[in-house]
């Protein structure tokens, strides 16, 4: 019952579609219904009023906006990928955050979207034609199977790697178990159970993603509040990071919440507030400098 409270309370974010429609536009046309206006510091994010229901706006329908929340928008913002730079959205599904790559790299560049998962993959194929991201190739595999070496990886600069997680920071549940203060939160035994599981892949998908040669920035992001899937999770792959190059870096540096104090570097992590920012979502920015083995095409 908090969290639905909390729901009402709340505003809405949407987030413009740059492929299709500018923020000004988007605006414009939405606020001949809607008192709305630009979040102060995520580019193209609208914040509308609370409780409003956009699900059948016309601006919905034809993929012109993205009812995507601000923790999630930050993720592909933190990865700053170019226009025409080959990126690699490891797990993909349903590919809110693969258009808004291909939203940023202004449609040029190329973006290969892995999932495993054969109905999510056509969820993800769903969004990206909604979305007219004309540059991204629909990958139906195990992210942790693909050769980082293959030559078709070899141009690869940047991977988001947004794998599967509990979902805490997002789920309809009750207040007092969202507080992030240990390592697994209020959960149950079966619970702790799940959150190892998901905490054994995403270590192997983190390792996986720091083995690609040829890629200078890594982002690493849930939406949950549970530190094993957070900064459990970096504070394990660190020696790892370091012997491959990377080091964290700091995305979106004014942003007051910050990791959980348990690592080396949890200034550098981001957290979103599950109440005060409506989702909870974590991020990790891995950043490694690479002399000239890059060539444009
Ligand atoms: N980034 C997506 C978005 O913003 O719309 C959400 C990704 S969701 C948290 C994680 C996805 O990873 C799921 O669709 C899941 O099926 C997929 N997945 C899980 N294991 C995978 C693997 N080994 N290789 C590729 N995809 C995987």
């Amino acid at each position: 019952a908090h969290q639905q409270l909390s729901d009402i309370a709340k505003p809405r974010y949407i987030r413009v579609n740059t492929l299709k429609l500018d923020s000004e536009s988007a605006l414009h046309e939405l606020g001949k219904q809607y008192m709305v206006h630009e979040d102060d510091m995520v580019p193209d994010l609208l914040v509308l009023p609370p409780g409003i229901d956009l699900h059948d706006h016309p601006l919905v329908i034809n993929g012109s906006v993205f009812m995507q929340g601000k923790g999630s928008s930050m993720a592909a913002l933190a990865l700053q990928p170019e226009p025409g730079w080959q990126v690699m959205d490891a797990c993909a599904a349903p590919g809110n955050k693969t258009v808004h790559l291909a939203g940023l790299m202004r449609g040029k560049g190329k973006i290969i979207a892995c999932e495993l998962n054969k109905e999510r993959l056509r969820r993800l194929k769903d969004t990206i034609k909604l979305a007219g991201a004309a540059n991204v190739e629909v990958l139906h595999e195990d992210f942790l199977n693909l050769n980082p070496k293959l030559t078709t990886y070899s141009k690869v600069r940047a991977i988001l790697l947004d794998p599967s997680c509990s979902g805490s920071g997002t789920v309809a549940v009750r207040l007092d178990h969202l507080l992030p203060s240990h390592g697994v939160g209020n959960a149950d035994a079966t619970d702790v159970d799940r959150l190892r599981k998901l905490q054994a892949f995403q270590k192997k998908a983190l390792a996986h993603a720091l083995s690609f040669p040829t890629v200078e920035r890594i982002v690493y992001s849930t939406c949950s509040i549970h530190q094993i899937e957070n900064e459990d999770v970096i504070k394990s792959i660190l020696p790892l990071a370091s012997s491959f190059g990377f080091q964290l870096a700091t995305p979106f540096p004014h942003w007051p919440r910050r990791g959980l104090p348990v690592v080396q570097g949890s200034e550098h992590l981001l957290r979103t507030d599950p109440v005060e920012d409506k989702e909870g979502f974590f991020i990790a920015l891995f950043i490694r400098k690479l002399t000239n083995n890059h060539t444009e095409e």
